[in-house]
């Protein structure tokens, strides 16, 4: 053997490529498109936060924070929990700081699926589910979706689909992983649906790991439910969010996982050997503006401003439009559109819309492992309304 070769190995995730999102957002650099692709804001976050950590940082408070996270934030969490959704999670025993969303999935996962163990996910799903399942040991199970369609035949919105989770569940389930609001088509769960998935588990050994990294964008003056609000699932439930969604920070990656002590327990020895612990500064930035409510309860009016404008825009041109309860994602069929692109595969509209139209998107198949075409493609509305302006005026000339 050459001394100079890298030895071979077997990739430990044969299946992953470059993403879609990497794919979409380096085809609308190249083509100078408005990229309402990948999910960020492209407006800043508000200054009082950054002066916040910006002060943290000037007081020295840079070195190694407690592996749980600093207690002025875990505070703070367990108290906007239990005033949003009624339920007391400990701020030592129950709450975990996380460099992001991602991070808190992939370690809630790696703490609890041994390998040959299943974990259904419900697709189209995001994307960073199924690798984390993979490098588990664990065996994906996935659902889809239910389509509805209108009489002629056009995608009109999503359904949970109940039969095929009750008949994926068995004694080999350890996890089932659901995400309200959900990524990519925002839809969002309701009440029963919380009571219908604690009848399905209530006498097996299923955990639940809720993605709720969307919580606080929920429109139309409806409530986000999260399993914390349910105490019979929130006794065998990761509940994971996100800083960087709720405050316009997409790039700092902190973020956090409630979970009753005894997955916490077993959460922590992974996350102790993952990352240890999250960076300081904006720990502390983030405590001190957590502890004004009026920072994430503006939310959903921010948003749903956004949402309605970029609707009406829509509604002027052909696309159909599904319903956007939640997330800052608005889907499209674009098979109603009359051009010969309306029947090119998610993936080529998108890169043609890229192109063509410069305006990119992100194709709805690739939340889903085996190719699903329905014809519904991803716009993010977390833009400035003159982002959104321009985008409109170059979607309106289809
Ligand atoms: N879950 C979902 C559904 C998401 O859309 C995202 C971000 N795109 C995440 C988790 C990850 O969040 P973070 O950036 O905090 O890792």
């Amino acid at each position: 053997m050459n001394p100079l070769e890298t030895p071979s190995f077997p990739s430990r995730l044969p299946q992953v490529e470059t993403t879609i999102f990497t794919i979409m957002s380096a085809l609308a650099a190249k083509h100078e498109a408005i990229n309402l692709g990948q999910g960020f804001p492209d407006f800043p976050c508000d200054r009082k936060l950054i002066a916040e950590v910006n002060a943290a940082m000037l007081a020295d408070r840079n070195q190694y924070p407690p592996m749980i996270g600093i207690a002025e934030l875990r505070n703070g969490i367990s108290q906007k929990i239990k005033n949003l959704y009624g339920h007391h999670y400990d701020a030592d025993a129950d709450i975990t700081i996380t460099a992001g969303g991602t991070q808190g999935i992939l370690t809630a996962v790696l703490a609890c699926v041994s390998p040959g163990d299943e974990v259904i996910i419900i697709e189209p799903a995001y994307d960073s589910y199924r690798p984390s399942i993979a490098l588990a040991g664990g065996k994906t199970i996935s659902v889809s979706l239910n389509v509805v369609r209108d009489e002629i035949g056009q995608v009109a919105s999503y359904q949970i689909p109940w039969d095929a989770l009750a008949n994926a569940i068995n004694p080999k389930t350890r996890l089932i992983i659901i995400n309200t609001p959900h990524n990519p088509t925002g839809m969002v769960w309701d009440k029963a649906d919380l009571d219908r998935l604690a009848n399905l588990v209530r006498n097996t050994s299923a955990l639940i790991l809720s993605d709720e990294v969307y919580e606080h964008m929920v429109y139309d003056g409806a409530q986000h439910h999260s399993v914390a609000s349910h105490p019979e699932l929130a006794a065998r439930s990761f509940l994971i969010s996100s800083f960087g969604k709720t405050y316009h920070v997409t790039g700092w990656k902190v973020g956090y996982v409630a979970a009753p002590p005894a997955l916490t327990k077993e959460f922590r020895k992974v996350h102790q050997f993952n990352v240890f612990t999250v960076n300081t500064p904006m720990q502390y930035g983030l405590a001190s503006y957590l502890s004004d409510a009026e920072h994430y309860l503006n939310l959903p009016a921010f948003y749903q401003a956004k949402r309605d404008f970029f609707r009406a825009g829509l509604s002027q041109t052909k696309f159909k439009l599904l319903p956007t309860p939640g997330t800052y994602f608005q889907c499209v069929d674009y098979s109603s559109l009359n051009i010969p692109q309306s029947k090119l595969s998610e993936v080529d509209f998108c890169k043609w819309l890229t192109t063509e139209v410069g305006v990119a998107a992100i194709p709805v198949s690739a939340f889903y492992e085996q190719i699903t075409e329905s014809g519904v493609i991803r716009f993010c509305f977390a833009k400035q309304d003159q982002t959104l302006t321009n985008a409109l005026q170059r979607l309106q000339t289809l």
